[in-house]
């Protein structure tokens, strides 16, 4: 009877096959929704029956936390929000790696062209890693790198579907929030970018360096608000294929 070692098999066999590894667990890239949040100050309200009976309210603004814009948002005859394709809600999404940059920075073409992946992902996250540093304080409006509109227009025309950030993405937000200028709907020109183009903007992604790797599977699932122009929503990621794709390390 053959007494090999069951280890020693089982090695033999994974050297015999390609290096495929498993997936990474899934990432929660959503901003928990709670009465802490700042700035967006959800209200949460809850009423008690008999039987441990609690029903809840909330009020909150559709662009609160982690949110996706349809383009109803810009264009007055767009999508709106329940139009969503549902072939969207799970694709290969890139994530483009921003950490390097410094704080108020304006990101530009070169910045982003340079780590940009080769192929046509449907999907385009952008990573900055900023809510680790800021969030939480008025620095993550008042200091957050920005994308300039051409870096926009450049991202635009590689035929995306979905963009998102982990960082307020315009400097017309900085100036909104901190009252520096006075700005109209107009000044938030990568919003128009996005928006007139029918590319859905999902705004205040967290977590992204926990995901490991470049490539990935995302899941976007908002709510079916009809007629209305954004949702929250729930953003999931995992690392899409081979580890040896990594790219980064936390
Ligand atoms: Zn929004």
């Amino acid at each position: 009877m053959d007494s090999a070692d069951p280890k020693e098999i089982m090695q033999a066999g994974q050297e015999k096959r390609p290096a495929l590894r498993p997936h990474k667990p899934w990432v929660d890239l959503s901003i928990p929704i709670s009465e802490e949040m700042p700035r967006w100050k959800p209200r949460f309200e809850s009423k008690y029956g008999g039987f441990a009976h609690k029903t809840s309210s909330i009020t909150l603004a559709l662009h609160t936390g982690t949110h996706i814009d349809a383009p109803l948002h810009y264009v007055a005859d767009g999508p709106s929000i329940e139009m969503f394709p549902l072939e969207l809600a799970f694709v290969e999404a890139w994530v483009v790696d921003l950490t390097d940059v410094a704080p108020n920075h304006r990101i530009t073409v070169d910045d982003i062209a340079v780590n940009f992946p080769e192929g046509e992902p449907e999907a385009i996250l952008l990573r900055t890693d900023w809510p680790r540093q800021a969030f939480n304080t008025s620095r993550f409006w008042s200091d957050s790198p920005f994308i300039c509109e051409e870096a926009a227009e450049w991202l635009a025309s590689r035929e995306i579907r979905i963009i998102g950030y982990d960082f307020p993405q315009e400097e017309a937000i900085k100036q909104l929030v901190t009252g520096q200028k006075r700005v109209s709907a107009r000044d938030f020109t990568v919003h128009h970018v996005f928006l007139s183009r029918g590319i859905w903007q999902i705004e205040y992604l967290t977590n992204l360096n926990q995901l490991g790797c470049q490539r990935i599977q995302l899941v976007v699932s908002p709510l079916s608000l009809v007629g209305l122009e954004a949702s929250p929503v729930r953003v999931l990621g995992r690392c899409y294929k081979r580890m040896e794709e990594t790219v980064w390390s936390e």
